[in-house]
This record gives structure tokens, C-alpha cells and sequence, in this order.
């Protein structure tokens, strides 16, 4: 190398290979390189994993296979958000002319992409309430065409638990695929693919993730269909950056450490706020739910929360609350959001990992 143009392209790649990081690097790179036609020809016989990182990448590939294990699923990929998770692992199922069963309280983001975007696809939707095994059961029965059915381990905002052995057992039954969304409860409560589920759903822009840092989400199930989404994920571009995933796996690290903080604060919450107004919370998990009492004007409860930020997501290591009226409900009808329950006086607060005095004391001065 002679010229100043070819010494500042390759330099920097001549470095030694051998190099023992304590953590895995992020392999920001979106492609491999080759020594030989020899081994590229090995790449398309199966032979070494990496060629290009929207079909595969070191970190994208150990988020997947982390959340795997955690999940107890024999196999597991990223995507780029949770929502692209959801997507791959519906289209792992469900093709053109199927049907899916969803609980009428997932997810907004997720209602409409069940709702518009799989309408697109010649894939129709029937929505339920899952409280009542009955309306599930006669739309099986009337839908043979249902292929998958699809919930949320824990529901937003008003924290529901899925029965995971009555759907098992529907899903037996009618032959069709459970895929649960894990995202509010994560595997430190909950591991629904031990319980049957075939699929399990992350936004790992939550919990996993956990510091609000980056949007992610994750796929983990039975192998074949895995397999399935991975085609999906790389024929349709739902991957993942390689600096998000490592980003998402640094946060895994303290998972069980943030969730046992984070469920401690949210009992002792839910214990302060059941003095004062309803409460909904299930006795796990970190997400708390409650009514603004009578007493109190709702958007000044809001603006009294201090350092209690008002923001439209939840899981950080920093307490927040929510407004499911205004935000994640807000694309639902008036009538939709009244039969759920969503009324302008509920607030989900998402309890972080601070001192529980501070969060109390914060919360006490808005009650005031
Ligand atoms: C946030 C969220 C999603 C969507 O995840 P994105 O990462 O925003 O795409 C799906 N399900 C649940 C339960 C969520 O909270």
C-alpha cells in the first residue's frame, strides 16, 4: 500500500484476529468477508454462518438464543422491533385464506397490525374477550379456519392473566398454534412456552431491554417454526442492527436483578395505592394500574408526579406513568375503549428501581 487513499480504507482491517474480548463485540458490519471461492461455496453448503447481516449476525444470533434459554424454547432470532417479531411469528403460522383468534385487549400497536396491515394479506382477524372461554370456543368451533391463537401473557393496562392451560387445551383440541406475547411479565414471572405456547413474543424495547435505549424485539418457539420467521425476518427486512442487539443483551444481563426491584416496588405500590383508589395489579410483574379518584382533577394528578415522568412506554429503571386514555388506547373507539374499561381516569405506572420511599412520598404529594 503506497497511497494515502488505499492506507485509510484498509488499515484498520489488517488487525490481528486474536484479539480475546472480555464481551462480545458488536459485529457492526453488514457483511463477511471471504479467503476463498472454496469457502464461500462452504457458506451455500451449509458450512459457516455469516455471509450478510440482514440474513445473519454474531449479536442479533446471541440475543435470539439468550432469550431462548431464558424462555426455556429450544430456538430463538431477533427482529427489529417487537412489532416485527409479531409479524414474523404470525406469518410463521398463517398464510393467505387463514384465520387468527386474538384477545380483543392486546396490545394497540399489535391490534392494528392484526386489524390493518394482515387485512392487506388476505389474513382475517376475530377478536374476543378471553375472560370467557366460551366466546373463544365458539369461534373455533364457527372458524375451522383459525390457525393460531394469539394473546398476552399479562394484559395492558389492566394486567389480566392468560389461563394458559384452558387455551392449551383449546389448542389441542382445534389444532391450532398459541403464540403469547411475553413482553409485561418476561420470563423472570412467566414462561409460557414451559406452559405450551408455541410461540413466545418479546418487545425487548421493555424489560429485556430494559433502559430505554433501543426498540428490539425477539422470537423464541419450536424450532421448525422459528425457522419459519427467520425466513420471514430476512426475506422482508425485519432485522435487527447489530449495536441494538448488543445493546438489548447487555440489558438482559440484569434482568432478574431489575425484576426483583422493580416487582418489589410495584407490590409495595399497588399496598399504597389500594388505601387511596382501585388497584389493579396481579401480585407480579412491575406495571401497576389505578384510577385517579373523584377528588382529584386528572390532569392536574398528572403535572403533580415531579420527577414521576408522564411518558408512553413503560419497563425502565425509572419509575413512569402513562396515560392509556390518550396514548397506547388512543386509536380505539369511544365505545371500544369503555367496553375495556379505558376511561380518562386510569393511569399505569410502571415501577422502576429508585429508593421505595421516593416513589411513595412522589406519589403521596400528588394525591395531595
Ligand atoms: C411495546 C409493545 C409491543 C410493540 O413493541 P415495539 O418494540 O414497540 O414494536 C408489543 N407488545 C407489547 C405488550 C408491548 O408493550
Amino acid at each position: 500500500m503506497t497511497t494515502i487513499r488505499t492506507k485509510s480504507v484498509h488499515t484498520a482491517q489488517m488487525e490481528e484476529r486474536t484479539i480475546r474480548a472480555k464481551v462480545m463485540p458488536i459485529y457492526q458490519t453488514s457483511a463477511f468477508a471471504f479467503s476463498s471461492l472454496e469457502e464461500l461455496e462452504g457458506y451455500y453448503e451449509g458450512n459457516g454462518t455469516y455471509l450478510y447481516s440482514r440474513t445473519a449476525n454474531p449479536n442479533t444470533d446471541s440475543l435470539g438464543q439468550t432469550v431462548a434459554v431464558l424462555e426455556g424454547a429450544p430456538k430463538g432470532i431477533a427482529a427489529s422491533s417487537g412489532t416485527s417479531a409479531i409479524l414474523a411469528g404470525i406469518l410463521s403460522v398463517v398464510k393467505h385464506g387463514d384465520h387468527i383468534l386474538a384477545a380483543e385487549d392486546v396490545y394497540g400497536g399489535t391490534f392494528l397490525l392484526l386489524k390493518e396491515e394482515l387485512a392487506l394479506m388476505g389474513i382475517q382477524v376475530h377478536f374476543a374477550d378471553f375472560s370467557d372461554a366460551s366466546a373463544i370456543e365458539s369461534l373455533l368451533v364457527d372458524f375451522p379456519e383459525i390457525k393460531l391463537i394469539f394473546s398476552e401473557s399479562l394484559t395492558n393496562p389492566f394486567l389480566r392473566e392468560e389461563n394458559m392451560e384452558k387455551l392449551t387445551g383449546l389448542s389441542n383440541q382445534y389444532g391450532c398454534k398459541i403464540m403469547i406475547d411475553n413482553t409485561f411479565a418476561t420470563p423472570y414471572t412467566v414462561q409460557p412456552y414451559t406452559q405450551g405456547a408455541h410461540l413466545v413474543v418479546h418487545s425487548a424495547t421493555k424489560y429485556l431491554g430494559g433502559h430505554s435505549d433501543v426498540t428490539a424485539g425477539v422470537l423464541v418457539g419450536d424450532e421448525e417454526l422459528i425457522a419459519a420467521a427467520e425466513k420471514r425476518v430476512v426475506n422482508m427486512g425485519l432485522n435487527l442492527s447489530p449495536f441494538e442487539a448488543w445493546l438489548t443483551l447487555r440489558g438482559i444481563k440484569t434482568l432478574a436483578l431489575r425484576m426483583e426491584a422493580q416487582t418489589a416496588n410495584a407490590q409495595a405500590i399497588a399496598d399504597f395505592l389500594r388505601e387511596r383508589t382501585i388497584v389493579w395489579y396481579p401480585g407480579k410483574g412491575a406495571i401497576v394500574s389505578f384510577e385517579v379518584p373523584e377528588t382529584i382533577e386528572v390532569s392536574s394528578f398528572f403535572s403533580s408526579l415531579g420527577w414521576i415522568k408522564i411518558v408512553p412506554t413503560l419497563a425502565g429503571v425509572e419509575t413512569t406513568v402513562s396515560y392509556p386514555y390518550g396514548s397506547s388506547h388512543r386509536a380505539l373507539s369511544a365505545e371500544e375503549k369503555a367496553r375495556i374499561g379505558v376511561t380518562r381516569r386510569i393511569v399505569r405506572l410502571s415501577a422502576g428501581i429508585e429508593g421505595i420511599e421516593d416513589i411513595l412520598g412522589q406519589l403521596e404529594t400528588a394525591f395531595k
